[in-house]
C-alpha cells in the first residue's frame, strides 16, 4: 500500500502548532497540521490581542490565526481538518488515527493546547449553552441587558467580567477568596465599573434552572451560610486544563496534567514534541507557544538528520 509518511505531523493548529509547521516547512520537512475546527485554538477566541509583538494597535486573534496558517502554508505545510482519535507513538512511523483516516509521521508535535476548567457541578454540562458558558468573548453578546455571574479570581475572570460589564445590565463576580489574584492593571477598571458587584469568599454549590439557568446556590466559605442569587448566565473562568487525553499512557504528565517537557519541547519519546499550552511551563502566552513551535521544529530537524542518543533515527524508518 502506498501510504504517505510525513516528516512531521502537527496535532493542533494554534500558534504553537502553526509555528512548528512554518519552521518545519521552511526546513524542507513534509509537514501536515491536523486541526479539528479552525486555526488558532484559544487565540482565535480572543477579540483583541495587545501583547503579541509587531502589532502596535493590537490584533484580532482570529485574524492572527489565519495569518499564521497562511504563512506556514506558503512554505508548503498542509492543513487537514480532522479530529485525532488515537495515537500509536511506539510504532515507526508514528500512527495518528483521525476522523478522516490514518496519518503517518516520522515525528509528531503535540500542540493540542488547553481548554476551560469546569466547576464539576451537577447539571453543568447539560446547562452549557443554556446559561452556563466558558468564553465571554464568544457568548457574552447573548446576555445584553441581563444579569450574569462570573466565577474566578484570575486575569481571565477579571477580563471576562470587564467585557461583560459593557454588555450586561449587571455582573456579579464570585470569588472563593477575599482578593483577586488578577494583575492590578486588570482589577482597576473592574473596581470602577458601576454595574459590577463582588461576592467574596463564596463558592458556587448549585445551579438553579428551569431548563435554562435561572440562578446559583452559593456557600460562604467563612460562615458556611448558604444563599441564592438570580442570574441569567454564569461564566466559568477558573483557569484551563490541558488537552492530554490522547497522550495519556504515552507521555509523562506533571501533577497538573501538563506534558512534562522542558525548553527543548522533547518528551520522553524520541521524535515526539509538546508545544504551547499543553506543555508544563511558567507562562502560557501566544509568544511562548510560538517559541516552542520554533524549537520543536529545530529539534525534529536534528532528530531526522542525526537520530538521537538511543539510535532511534529517521533513517531506520526509511529502511523499514
Ligand atoms: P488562573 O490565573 O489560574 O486563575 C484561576 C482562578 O480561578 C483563581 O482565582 C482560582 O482561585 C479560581 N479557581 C480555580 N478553581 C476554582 C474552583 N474550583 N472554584 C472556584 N474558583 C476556582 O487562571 P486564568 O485567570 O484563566 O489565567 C490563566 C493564565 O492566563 C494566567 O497566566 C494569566 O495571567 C493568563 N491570562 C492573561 C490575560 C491578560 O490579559 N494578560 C488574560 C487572561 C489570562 P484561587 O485564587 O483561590 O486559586
Amino acid at each position: 500500500m502506498n501510504r504517505r509518511i510525513y516528516d512531521m505531523v502537527v496535532i493542533g493548529g494554534g500558534p504553537g502548532g502553526y509555528t512548528a509547521a512554518l519552521y518545519a516547512a521552511r526546513a524542507g520537512l513534509d509537514t501536515v497540521v491536523l486541526e479539528q475546527l479552525s486555526a488558532g485554538g484559544q487565540m482565535a477566541l480572543t477579540h483583541q490581542i495587545d501583547n503579541y509583538p509587531g502589532f502596535e494597535d493590537g490584533v484580532d486573534g482570529f485574524a492572527l490565526a489565519e495569518k499564521m496558517q497562511r504563512q506556514a502554508e506558503r512554505f508548503g505545510a498542509h492543513t487537514e481538518y480532522a479530529e485525532v482519535r488515537k495515537l500509536d507513538l511506539a510504532a515507526r512511523p508514528r500512527v495518528i488515527e483521525t476522523s478522516e483516516g490514518v496519518y503517518y509521521g516520522k515525528t509528531v508535535v503535540l500542540a493540542t493546547g488547553a481548554g476551560p476548567r469546569e466547576l464539576g457541578l451537577p447539571m453543568e454540562k447539560e446547562l452549557t449553552g443554556r446559561g452556563v458558558a466558558y468564553c465571554a468573548a464568544c457568548d457574552g453578546m447573548r446576555y445584553r441587558g441581563k444579569t450574569v455571574a462570573v466565577v474566578g479570581g484570575g486575569n481571565s475572570a477579571a477580563s471576562d467580567a470587564l467585557l461583560l460589564s459593557r454588555i450586561a445590565k449587571k455582573v456579579i463576580l464570585i470569588h472563593r477568596r477575599d482578593t483577586l489574584r488578577a494583575e492590578k492593571a486588570c482589577q482597576k477598571p473592574l473596581m470602577e465599573a458601576e454595574n459590577v458587584e463582588f461576592l467574596w469568599n463564596r463558592v458556587v454549590t448549585g445551579l438553579l434552572h428551569d431548563g435554562k439557568l435561572t440562578g446559583l446556590r452559593l456557600t460562604d466559605r467563612t460562615t458556611g451560610e448558604e444563599s441564592t442569587v438570580e442570574a441569567d448566565g454564569l461564566f466559568i473562568s477558573i483557569g484551563r486544563k490541558p488537552a492530554t487525553d490522547l497522550v495519556r499512557g504515552w507521555l509523562e504528565l506533571d501533577a497538573d496534567g501538563y506534558v512534562a517537557a522542558g525548553e527543548t519541547t522533547e518528551t520522553g519519546l524520541p521524535g515526539v514534541y509538546a508545544v504551547g499550552d499543553v506543555r508544563a511551563k511558567k507562562l502560557r502566552q501566544i509568544i511562548t507557544a510560538a517559541a516552542d513551535g520554533a524549537v520543536a521544529a529545530h529539534m525534529a530537524e536534528e532528530y531526522l538528520l542525526h537520530g538521537n542518543q538511543t539510535g532511534d533515527s529517521a533513517y531506520s524508518f526509511e529502511k523499514n
